[in-house]
């Protein structure tokens, strides 16, 4: 079958490129593995699915090149996502910090991505596997199990490598080397971390406690909660980190985010001069945490009997608690795959390769990965809107 643009990945840069390049009369055609579209949309958010952020800059993405994101970004803003939701009077409501998630359920969002298709005229194709790609005069030809297709536009939107089991693939790394580009090392991000050693014997069994804290590594610093697993850490605080961390760095953590540890202890030691550090810093965190901490680490006496430099070392301690994860819980739980497709080989303004003409990458196949709270989703929509427009 001839058709104008093949999309491998239906998913939310490719159904926003389908649609884009249906709306302009391209014929369109978009190939999925799996047995539905969306798979990644559907378990997003809770199932409410944080589709994107109002506060998107370059800032909140990572990628060896910085400025990659910045023209679709700023072409395909969250003011023009929000339109089209409105549009299809999908309730939504703003949680913290710009981050906007469906009233009820994820599904209203893939249901409008696939009711944009249909009357864009896109042909979608499910539970269909892509055998070969070949390249002849011009144009691409895609072998699937169900019959070969071919089109002057390919575009890759397969996604990264997080969650196998909703259909992720390595298949768009293997189509970026087939044809002669870089692939930068890919690692889990937005992942919890695991500790071992005495690190997890100490703190383990504190499973689903919970405490905001701001998080350090290799100059990035997030301020949000730190949830204790029974493998490690986790929460919207520590997935953050974890995009920034490395196996052998470590992460410094401020149990006080909202002060100075060492004020707060000389003015408890002022009033409550008997009173032990665990009795006293089981106010200001969790009481199991503060016990723990006292126990493991820091000690405890009558606050009388601190000296002040003893003080300020505790202070410091616990604004700068050091941690050392030992890995992450991997692909199998990671909301995003770090690296990807080298963007330097890649057009910032059409998504289309520098190396093939034709051949376009969009989405979390590329090496550019958001922070947590919508901008993975703005990214899809942003660099499928930017294809859309040209293929
Ligand atoms: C649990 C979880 C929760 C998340 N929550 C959020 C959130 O709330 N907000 C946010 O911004 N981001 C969130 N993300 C990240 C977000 O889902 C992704 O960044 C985004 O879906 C990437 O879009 P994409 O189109 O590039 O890839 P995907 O949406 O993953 O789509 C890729 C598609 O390609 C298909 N595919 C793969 N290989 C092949 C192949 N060989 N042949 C044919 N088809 C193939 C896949 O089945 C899939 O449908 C979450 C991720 C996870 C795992």
């Amino acid at each position: 079958m001839e058709w104008d643009v093949v999309i491998i990945g239906g998913g939310a840069a490719g159904l926003m490129c389908a649609r884009v390049a249906g709306l302009r009369g391209r014929r369109v055609l978009v190939v999925e593995h799996a047995n539905r579209c969306g798979k990644k949309i559907l378990m997003s958010g809770g199932g409410r699915c944080n589709f994107t952020n109002t506060g998107t800059t370059p800032g909140n993405f990572l990628s060896a090149n910085p400025h990659f994101c910045k023209s679709a970004l700023a072409r395909f803003t969250p003011t023009h996502f929000i339109g089209l939701v409105e549009q299809h009077r999908i309730g939504y409501h703003e949680k913290e910090l710009g981050q906007l998630f469906c009233d009820d359920s994820s599904k209203r969002i893939v249901a409008m991505l696939l009711q944009e298709c249909a009357d864009a005229g896109v042909t979608v194709e499910t539970s269909c596997s892509v055998e070969r790609i070949t390249q002849e005069q011009g144009h691409f030809r895609v072998a699937t199990t169900r019959g070969t297709h071919a089109a002057a536009s390919l575009v890759v939107a397969t996604g990264g490598l997080s969650i196998p089991s909703m259909g992720a693939t390595g298949f768009g790394y293997e189509i970026a080397r087939q044809f002669g580009h870089t692939v930068l090392a890919t690692r889990a991000g937005l992942v919890p971390l695991t500790l071992s050693g005495k690190h997890l014997d100490h703190y383990q069994d504190l499973s689903g406690l919970s405490l905001p804290v701001e998080v350090h590594c290799d100059g990035a610093r997030f301020r949000n909660q730190l949830l204790f697993t029974h493998r490690g850490i986790s929460g919207p605080g520590i997935l953050q980190i974890s995009s920034y961390w490395q196996p052998g760095k470590d992460l410094s953590i401020d149990l006080l985010p909202a002060e100075d540890a060492a004020e707060f202890l000389a003015g408890r030691q002022a009033r409550q001069p008997a009173s032990e550090l665990r009795t006293v810093l089981g106010d200001a965190l969790p009481k199991r945490l503060a016990q723990r901490l006292c126990d493991v680490w820091l000690g405890s006496k009558p606050m009388r009997q601190y000296r002040p430099a003893e003080l300020r070392q505790i202070g410091a301690q616990l604004n700068a608690w050091p941690m050392v994860p030992s890995g992450t819980e991997g692909y199998r739980t990671a909301e995003v795959t770090l690296g990807g497709v080298d963007t330097n080989e890649v057009s910032s303004s059409t998504m289309e390769s520098r190396r093939v003409r034709g051949l376009y990458f969009i989405g979390e196949v590329l090496d550019v990965t958001g922070h947590l709270g919508g901008y993975n989703f703005q990214w899809a929509w942003a660099s499928g809107h930017a294809a859309g427009n040209v293929v």
